[in-house]
């Protein structure tokens, strides 16, 4: 479990509804966190999977977590890893890669 900002992050990222599997299909989803980049966003309701990406928390202001994005490409790429065409190794589903770097 990632530790949040706020409760009001908390509660909105785990927000969970019995009539939506996914997050993007639910009206009542703003944001979407993700645990393998550490992004948060917003997500746009328009039928797709998109999100603006957001660098502030709405409700209390705090600067949120940096995005690992980048990092957890080069990290496959070290690995010998194509995301694309290979599978992805279960540590890097989550945010479990980054506590493993953590330790080298
Ligand atoms: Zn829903
Ligand atoms: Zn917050």
């Amino acid at each position: 479990m990632t530790n949040h900002c706020c409760e009001a992050m908390t509660s909105r990222v785990n927000v969970r509804c019995d009539q939506h599997d996914a997050p993007f299909a639910c009206p009542d989803a703003l944001v979407g966190f993700s645990p393998k980049f550490q992004e948060y966003g917003l997500i746009i309701h328009d039928g797709g999977n998109s999100s603006i990406t957001i660098d502030f928390c709405p409700w209390c202001g705090r600067r949120l977590p940096e995005s690992q994005r980048d990092r957890w490409f080069d990290e496959l790429e070290r690995r010998g890893i194509d995301p694309w065409d290979d599978e992805v190794p279960a540590e890097f589903q989550d945010e479990r890669w980054l506590a493993s770097l953590r330790q080298e």
